[in-house]
């Protein structure tokens, strides 16, 4: 028997603690846990039964991504492509609220038919890869306990499924739940954080401008316009068990009064952690990150343990009109972007209905999502005699189809059957406005969003953009900032004990690449997704190899179909769920 299950030799060690700087050495695993770190090198390669020869190569800690919406892709995908190519190992789900788990059976269809919209999760994938076999939110996680797994999971407690498990999808919309129903909601909410939920999470974006995400028929979900009180009441149950956290997406219209409702938040929690999300920088109103981060240090200067998520990749998206939905803040663009192909041409069609988003262009109200409508451009067309149209903008298109730029835009979508891809350029990459990001002690990278919105965008790609742009490209980190900000960091925020650095004890969780030769290729369209569906991805060439709990899952980008995920109860791998009373 070895001494060892494994040895990386000669590798460039950044430990992610940031503390100590980048040095050369072996590191050995035994158990899925780091056994011994020799700087300089030397283990004896003859006590391991394998040895990886790293020399010339950077050996850092799995990044860890707090935002993803991989709960149904866990049950078709064991991997979580694309997170899992990029350097990933652990990640959170159950994020915005949304999830699945509780559902009665009878609401499995709606559940999913929220989830199509608020995250664009193709309706058919999650019908064919999703076999339920759990209705508790305990049931769900002993799912995905026995489930294989190539990369480590824990999940928040999402609001939605458990409102809506309550007091059925309507009521949860409508009203405020009767006494019995939020002490019912409450007693569930103990139950799910006995199990092993890492804390809760909702989406409060409320009915206005900023309401980009929701319902399959344009009405907010029922954690967007949830009550403050009712939100009090659930922080009541972490600070009653001085445990968990909150992950909350909130930007609603009246900005000022959801900072002060993240302190209050914070407060009636009992001071738990609060990932709030999301930082975003956006080139035409730089006031808005300025704000929020002055907000994050001065609540962590009052104390307070509140962690910006932030959005550290290039922010663009490409949609067709068949099927976006991401313009579900705007009234204008709502009205004719719900329903199906059919549905949608004819409200596009319709005369009144038109003139509305000629007036919305003309007054120059635009997408939260996207900026000006006229600023998007034509990426690629169906038609042969559209190719002309190819790299104008909805602006310039107006002028060369001669007509108003909205109406523009629809003839052309219309004329191919809303397969018109369009493209929104990224207006958060300006190198200024993100150093003030990256320098805040607390923002963490990523809203990678994993799993989710995946016909527009794939941030999953964030470590590698991290890496290959922020720090070699632009020199914004340092490695060791970058590896203490992908790993370390929000492994720290949510409460992992065992990984997040290499350091003995810790879970060998480790990412090997070659620094120089790390490159992001373009973005392709993939066919593999359960119910003959589609998604963007992107892969990354310069990972070398990928280990999960001291298994490798990848080597130069090809999966080993190892297995080795763990699912993080309490937020690590010894974490058990609380045996019932
Ligand atoms: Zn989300």
């Amino acid at each position: 028997m070895s001494e060892f299950d494994t040895i990386i030799k000669g590798g460039t060690i950044i430990d992610g603690t940031r503390t100590r700087e980048r040095y050369v050495g072996d590191i050995a695993i035994k158990d899925g846990l780091i056994a011994e770190i020799k700087e300089g090198g030397g283990l004896d390669e003859s006590n391991a039964a394998k040895v990886i020869d790293a020399s010339g190569l950077n050996v850092v800690p799995g990044f860890v991504d707090l935002h993803t919406h991989y709960d149904g892709q866990l049950l078709w995908d064991p991997y979580l492509s694309c997170s899992s190519w990029h350097g990933v190992t652990s990640v959170a789900i159950g994020n915005c609220g949304f999830g699945f788990a509780p559902a009665h059976p009878g609401d499995r269809e709606r559940l999913m038919l929220s989830m199509e919209r608020v995250e664009a999760i193709p309706l058919e994938t999650m019908k064919q890869g999703m076999d339920w076999d759990w209705e508790t939110f305990p049931e769900w996680l002993d799912s995905l306990d026995r489930r294989p797994k190539g990369i480590n999971v824990m999940s928040f407690v999402p609001i939605n499924p458990l409102m809506v498990y309550v007091m059925g999808m309507q009521g949860s919309k409508e009203r405020e739940p009767t006494e019995a129903e939020l002490a019912e909601m409450l007693r569930l909410l103990e139950e799910s954080l006995d199990a092993g939920g890492v804390g809760w999470s909702v989406q409060r974006l409320g009915d206005g401008f900023t309401s980009v995400q929701r319902d399959y028929d344009g009405t907010p979900m029922p954690t967007d316009t949830m009550s403050d009180e009712l939100c009090f009441a659930l922080a009541g149950v972490l600070k009653d068990r001085g445990q968990g956290f909150i992950q909350l997406t909130q930007a609603k219209a009246e900005f000022t009064a959801d900072l002060e409702f993240g302190g209050d938040l914070s407060d009636a929690a009992g001071n738990a952690t609060i990932l709030w999300n999301a930082v975003a920088v956006n080139e035409r109103h730089p006031h808005q990150h300025r704000r929020m981060l002055e907000w994050v240090n001065r609540q962590n200067e009052l104390g307070r343990n509140i962690w910006a998520q932030a959005l550290t990749t290039q922010n663009d998206a490409r949609f067709m009109l068949d099927d976006f939905n991401l313009f579900d803040g705007n009234e204008a663009w709502r009205n004719v972007t719900l329903g199906d192909i059919p549905e949608r041409i004819e409200k596009m069609s319709d005369p009144e209905l038109r003139a509305s988003l000629r007036e919305d262009y003309d007054n120059g109200s635009s997408p939260f999502v996207s900026g000006p409508i006229g600023g998007i451009f034509i990426d690629s067309v169906v038609n042969k005699e559209n190719e002309k149209y190819v790299g104008l903008t909805v602006a310039e298109l107006g002028i060369a189809m001669d007509r108003h730029p909205a109406d523009a835009m629809l003839d052309l979508s219309i004329s191919e059957g809303l397969k018109t891809v369009f493209y929104i350029a990224p207006f958060n990459w300006d190198k200024d406005y993100m150093q003030e990001v990256l320098d805040n002690e607390f923002t963490i990278p990523g809203v990678s969003d994993g799993g989710a919105h995946t016909k527009f965008l794939n941030f999953g790609r964030y470590p590698t953009t991290m890496i290959q742009e922020l720090v070699r490209e632009r020199g914004q980190y340092t490695l060791e900032e970058a590896h203490y900000r992908l790993a370390a960091l929000p492994a720290i925020a949510a409460g992992f004990s065992d990984r997040g650095t290499l350091e003995v004890g810790k879970a060998a969780d480790i990412v090997i690449y070659d620094y120089e030769n790390l490159k992001l290729r373009p973005i392709t369209i993939a066919h593999d997704l359960p119910g003959d569906e589609w998604r963007y991805v992107e892969i990354a060439d310069g990972y070398r190899y990928i280990m999960v709990n001291g298994v490798v899952t990848f080597i130069d980008g090809e999966c080993t179909n190892e297995v080795p995920g763990k699912l993080l109860r309490h937020g690590n791998a010894a974490g058990v769920a609380k045996a019932a009373e």
